[in-house]
């Protein structure tokens, strides 16, 4: 039944010859950093959003920094986290020497818990990191009251968000800030890269300046601008988090197809949930009403029931083992994301027991995601299909 030579990796990127091309473009201009293709990225972002402003980066994780940074963070405040992501969510507080708070997650959707959030709120506390985890964007009616309630700034983590929208917003427009990611295994992808979205003039004029060594003007504003050869003023000790050129060419052109992508992801996530809604053994992804998932990843939850009861250790060897199984028979998955309260250095600083966020070492320990990528093939997707439904040992 299975083909010994079909190799389905979890993740693998697509793009057209004309993307492929675009970066010749700034090669040859010579305008190789934070130039024209950067402010065009920028405006496509801005259209295909509808942020007000949109500031392309170096990653997603230095764009979290530099609005965390804008947004005032401190030495000793507290920035709440929710237990079940990427590390960068949380090593951007530690960055500036503020302490991170983490909660626990819904195990439904995989994304922070309000009720959790709101308990974890002290007098420390300054703002609040959502993260739409995997496409699917988090409670944000819920949390932007809580934290508006608090005096809190919400900074939306949308790494995985293109395409993803909350009650027919897209994510990126609903906190003070949000910051995209353009990693390979995003769906539009720089290589490295990230873009910073907000409605705020002062908070993007800010991160603005913080990305280009605090410059009140940019080079090319500078070049376009009456004097080109004086310098110009930095008001901040910014950072040098500018995008290249070469990068925002990539990413402008795949802009050109953004609707495709994203309805291929869609596709791809329901040929999954029409062939594997039947079984037992694994839980597909959550996709309430009035959330439109972007399907970054087809994130999973194994053996469910077992999961409910507090059955984590049996699961977790389980789960090893389905996936041993998979990648030897050619599918490539991986468990969603990590905990990371229980990564050494936050376990380690914050003294945090697995068991500190239940419900994230539950995703941490049960979790999996199957392979999901434009251009996926019909047999592809076929050959996982016939190996996920095969009761696991
Ligand atoms: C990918 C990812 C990041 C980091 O993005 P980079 O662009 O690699 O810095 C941060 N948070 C989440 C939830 C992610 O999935």
């Amino acid at each position: 039944m299975t083909d010994p030579i079909m190799n389905v990796p979890i993740a693998r990127t697509s793009l057209t010859e004309a993307e492929i091309n675009s970066v010749l473009g700034p090669l040859e201009s010579g305008w190789l950093v934070q130039g024209p293709k950067v402010r065009e990225f920028e405006e496509k972002w801005s259209r295909f959003t509808g942020a007000d402003h949109s500031l392309a980066v170096t990653s997603c994780t230095t764009g979290l920094h530099l609005a965390a940074v804008a947004l005032g963070l401190k030495p000793g405040d507290e920035v709440i986290v929710p237990a079940f992501t990427w590390i960068a969510t949380a090593n951007i507080v530690e960055h500036q020497q503020a302490k991170v708070v983490f909660c626990d997650i819904d195990l439904e959707t995989f994304n922070i818990d309000p009720v959790a959030f709101e308990a974890a709120i002290t007098e420390r506390t300054r703002g609040v990191v959502p993260v739409h985890l995997f496409g699917l964007a988090a409670n944000m009616d819920e949390i932007s009251a809580i934290a508006r309630s608090h005096g809190l700034w919400v900074i939306e983590d949308a790494a995985c968000g293109f395409g993803a929208k909350y009650k027919g917003s897209h994510v990126g427009t609903l906190g003070d800030a949000g910051v995209f990611s353009f990693h390979p295994r995003k769906a539009i992808t720089t290589g490295e890269g990230g873009m910073v979205t907000t409605n705020d003039a002062d908070l993007a004029e800010t991160v603005r300046r913080l990305r280009d060594h605090g410059a009140v003007i940019s080079d090319l504003q500078r070049h376009h601008g009456p004097r080109p050869y004086l310098l110009a003023d930095h008001t901040l000790a910014g950072f040098n988090q500018r995008m290249t050129d070469i990068q925002a060419a990539l990413g402008s052109a795949q802009m050109d197809r953004a609707d495709a992508i994203i309805q291929e992801r869609r596709r791809l996530a329901a040929r999954y949930d029409q062939a594997l809604s039947d079984i037992e053994w694994l839980r597909p992804p959550a996709s309430p009403d009035g959330f439109e998932h972007g399907y970054q990843s087809y994130a999973c939850l194994f053996m469910p029931e077992q999961v409910a009861k507090g059955e984590i250790a049996f699961v977790n060897e389980r789960r090893n083992n389905w996936m041993d199984f998979l990648q030897q028979n050619g599918v490539s998955t991986r468990p969603a994301t990590h905990a990371v309260h229980m990564l050494s250095f936050y376990a380690e600083k914050y003294a945090l027991a697995k068991d500190a966020f239940p419900r994230a070492r539950a995703a941490n320990d049960c979790s999996v995601s199957l392979p999901l990528f434009h251009g996926m093939t019909e047999a592809e997707q076929e050959h996982v299909i016939a190996l996920v439904r095969q009761p696991p040992a």
